[in-house]
């Protein structure tokens, strides 16, 4: 059973307590027509693509570090379960997403999705939102990223495929630790690692370019799985992999990640804690561009060269270059 937990939304003026045990939480679905656009604009110098799409806010996977939390407090909600329970669908994606497509500032723009939610979140093998603004990507040409933790996107392969051939398209499985038992303590409610490697082995048989994101790192807990995660990818068939630290950008992220970690792992929730503070400078996050995704420490530039050591050890990087010649190719005979 779980119950209610949030931490105080910023945007309120007042924040109210249950007088005794608070509420289980229940899952609550929201449709949203949404009205102006669905394909976020991305401004910042450190993230690798320039527009997203997002067909849902929230995510039931629930993973105690996700930097989208505090999103859901625009919305009124909490950061905490509400992020989790409290989901909100934008039933009308697809049809936003093609009329953007029409658009000539769009044309043969890599979309990527995911960012502030898992764009195969339990929910999309119902609503099959993703699908279709998936299979608006390729009917437009548009090359796409996808950023997921679930083997639901297996049920996509057909339309992966088709885009693949004709624009690109790569599925980044995020896998930032080995065991289950490792996962459990952050990433409660989403697929097991061996199921994430299982669904990545299966788009790479079917010619999908796939890759491991090992991200977040969090030092002091994760970092010695960094070459047994390069390894299996590999032997998955992943091209590509990449890796970042933990961030935690608002308060009341910090305070809901700390008290997860507290709560599920107290023996261990001083010494993560305080290698986090190291290598951010003595706080919980550094919000500065450039260092935001990575740390301060000589602890976390051996976690980059062992990275960088069996990234290349493995061959991982070398098919990019055919590539994005390939894309380039494709884009520039479907509109010139
Ligand atoms: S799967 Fe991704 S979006 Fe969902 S909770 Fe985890 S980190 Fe956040």
């Amino acid at each position: 059973m779980r119950y209610i937990a949030n931490p105080p939304n910023p945007y309120h003026k007042y924040d109210a307590e249950f007088l005794g045990e608070p509420s289980p939480v229940k899952l609550e679905v929201f449709e949203e027509t949404a009205t102006r656009t669905i394909v976020t604009k991305n401004n910042s110098p450190d993230v690798g693509f320039n527009y997203s799409v997002n067909c849902y806010r929230g995510c039931q996977h629930g993973c105690t570090y996700c930097f989208a939390r505090p999103y859901h407090e625009f919305l009124g909600y909490g950061a905490g379960t509400d992020f989790e329970t409290k989901i909100v669908v934008k039933i009308n994606a697809p049809s936003l997403l093609k009329n953007e497509l029409r658009k000539k500032s769009l044309r043969g723009e890599l979309i990527s999705f995911s960012f502030t939610t898992d764009p195969y979140l339990p929910l999309e093998a119902n609503y099959e939102l993703t699908r279709k603004c998936l299979e608006a990507c390729r009917d437009f040409g548009n090359p796409v990223g996808i950023v997921t933790k679930s083997p639901l996107v297996t049920r996509d392969k057909d339309v992966l495929n088709e885009t693949n051939k004709r624009s690109g398209a790569t599925v980044y499985f995020s896998i930032p630790f080995l065991t289950l038992g490792k996962s459990k303590l952050f990433e409660p409610y989403a697929p097991k690692p061996e199921v994430r490697f299982r669904a990545m082995e299966e788009l790479a048989s079917a010619g999908i370019s796939v890759g491991i994101a090992i991200a977040p790192i969090i030092p002091s807990y994760n970092d010695s799985d960094i070459p047994a995660l390069l390894q299996k990818a590999r032997d998955c068939g992943a091209s590509e992999a990449f890796m970042t630290m933990l961030r935690l950008p608002t308060e009341s992220l910090q305070t809901y990640f700390v008290s997860r970690l507290k709560e599920n792992a107290p023996t261990k929730a001083d010494k993560i804690l305080n290698q986090i503070k190291r290598e951010r400078g003595g706080k919980l996050n550094n919000r500065e561009f450039g260092n935001r995704m990575k740390g301060k420490t000589e602890q976390w530039q051996i976690a980059e060269k062992l990275f960088d050591l069996h990234y290349r050890r493995l061959g991982f990087g070398r098919e990019k270059s055919v590539k994005e010649a390939k894309q380039i190719f494709v884009q520039q005979n479907l509109f010139d």
